[in-house]
């Protein structure tokens, strides 16, 4: 076997910061804390990230479907496992085996869980989903105090929780206070803190810009991962993930030369170019392109130039000082993602989680086992 070669892209996951980030949330809301590790924990290495936290008296890990919780249990990881999205018909019977937590969107689906858990001779712990703006899940609070008798009268669950989701949280102050406000309402209707066990309402924005006191639990995704969705809370948090490569090629090319495809960009002058051997074939997105991005190379900021291509892209490093084999910096401690995410006009979420498989994920420090 020929000895594997280096890596052109790799991602630096940072675990203390994730660490510190989640002491933050914790202080920050006095809630306890379901990490919301989905979509590979926003493309930072699904059991690894679940690995880490596991050891840190999470109450829950949310999980987008089986399949993560899947990978998760298997993992080793023994933290309850709750599912943020609804399941199919086939996936429940593993759901109640391995005593996952679902959250509930309609009464179908309570009493098909409440048969398989008689069945398996359990009672399965439900979360009672509620949309209270969102749209894409719960039940709206309207048919609740008819709903929750019924839920109560299946044999096979047990309705421990309540949650509900912000749609606006980094956007809409007044929808959100408002939300807030009605949440804690529906709650308190229903039998408040001694009827439930786990009372939730927040993501990120949610619990950094507003006060928790209605609940006993918390969401947070994005914060985990170093990047606050609201102004004014970044300072508190430590960046988690470094998107690296390396200078590829330095070249020189004359003025009025064309640099990449479609000739978008013409050189002006004569310039030293170097070309970085990462691309939108490994989630650097194609839409960076001809938009002023900068990456980050021996501490200086050096602009892309031309278009963005599958496997590469051009710098003018003219006067740079840089090299062949240099380390450089997509984005982030010295270039927040979200500023790479304004530029390609999406949001720091897509960016994270689209950081394709050919990038390795090197975690440090190194992951021990609890
Ligand atoms: C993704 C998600 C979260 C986490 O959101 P962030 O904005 O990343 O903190 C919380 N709750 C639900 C229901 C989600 O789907």
């Amino acid at each position: 076997m020929p000895a594997p070669s280096p890596p052109r892209a790799w991602a630096e996951i940072d675990l203390d910061a994730l660490r510190h980030n989640l002491a933050i949330a914790r202080e920050i809301s006095g809630c306890r804390v379901m990490a919301v590790v989905k979509a590979g924990a926003y493309g930072h290495g699904l059991e690894e990230i679940a690995r880490t936290l596991a050891g840190e008296e999470i109450a829950f890990f949310g999980v987008a479907n089986v399949g993560e919780a899947r990978r998760i249990a298997d993992a080793g990881v023994t933290t309850r496992l709750y599912l943020l999205g609804a399941t199919w018909e086939a996936e429940r019977a593993e759901v109640v085996a391995r005593r996952w937590t679902p959250c509930l969107s309609s009464l179908e689906e309570a009493r098909h869980f409440s048969e398989l858990a008689t069945a398996d001779g359990t009672r399965l712990k439900c979360h009672l989903a509620v949309d209270t703006g969102m749209g894409r899940g719960g039940f709206v609070p309207d048919v609740l105090p008819g709903i929750l008798p019924q839920l109560e009268a299946l044999g096979g669950i047990e309705i421990e929780g309540i949650g509900s989701h912000l749609p606006s949280a980094d956007e809409d102050e007044t929808f959100t206070r408002d939300q807030f406000e009605r949440f804690a309402e529906i709650v308190g209707q229903l039998g408040g803190r001694e009827r439930f066990e786990w009372i939730h309402l927040s993501n990120s924005a949610g619990l950094l810009g507003y006060d928790n006191s209605p609940c006993n639990l918390v969401r947070p995704g994005l914060m985990l991962y170093g990047i606050s969705p609201l102004p004014g809370h970044q300072d508190r948090l430590r960046n988690v993930m470094s998107l690296k490569s390396r200078v590829t090629l330095i070249r020189e090319l004359p003025a009025g030369h064309g640099v990449s495809y479609g000739r978008t960009f013409v050189t002006r002058r004569p310039t030293t170019v170097a070309t970085i051997g990462i691309g939108y074939g490994d989630g650097y997105p194609r839409s960076l392109s001809d938009k002023g991005t900068e990456v980050v190379v021996g501490g200086k900021r050096l602009p892309v130039i031309g278009r963005v291509t599958m496997d590469q892209i051009m710098v003018d490093a003219t006067d740079a000082g840089i090299a062949v084999g240099d380390e450089v910096e997509l984005f982030g401690t010295n270039l927040r993602v979200d500023e790479l995410a304004a530029k390609a006009g999406t949001i720091a979420w897509e960016i994270l989680t689209g950081i394709t498989p050919r990038v390795t994920r090197v975690h440090h420090p190194l992951i021990t086992d609890h």
